[in-house]
């Protein structure tokens, strides 16, 4: 507050209101243009933490475009998302798949192996042979 007060209003920052006639209304007061300063806010910033409070999804919207904040469950319409898969290869990583695979591999080729000597074993004639002799 300023120490000198104000001619106009007595440093209250309140002047009385006149009607045209010249007479007071009573319990109205018009703010002092010289003196008068708008009052601080005093109330907290809102913010999409403060509702804690089931609504509808609008009114979420809103109180999120009210605070300035990017809506996180906002579908943005025309807007395509692009999903792209990559996959980086590192040397340190590939060498256990290598050897996994190689282990796989050697599996395989020894059930083909096996397959093929059983296929053979089978297509021998000595199966032939000895049925003859039984015959
Ligand atoms: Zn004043």
């Amino acid at each position: 507050m300023t120490e000198s007060k104000c001619p106009k209003c007595g440093g209250s920052g309140k002047l009385p209101l006149y009607r045209k006639d010249g007479s007071i209304v009573p319990n109205a007061i018009v703010y002092c243009p010289d003196c008068h300063s708008e009052e601080p806010e005093r109330y907290q910033h809102l913010t999409p933490d403060m509702y804690d409070f089931p609504c509808s999804s609008n009114f979420r919207a809103f109180s999120y475009r009210f605070c300035g904040v990017p809506d996180p469950c906002a579908v943005t319409v025309g807007k395509e998302v692009v999903r792209e898969v990559v996959i980086e290869r590192q040397p340190a990583n590939m060498l256990p798949i290598r050897s996994e695979l190689n282990y796989i591999r050697n599996q395989i080729n020894e059930h083909i192996d096996a397959a093929k000597k059983a296929a053979e074993a089978r297509k021998k004639p000595q199966v032939k042979q000895s049925y003859k002799g039984i015959k």
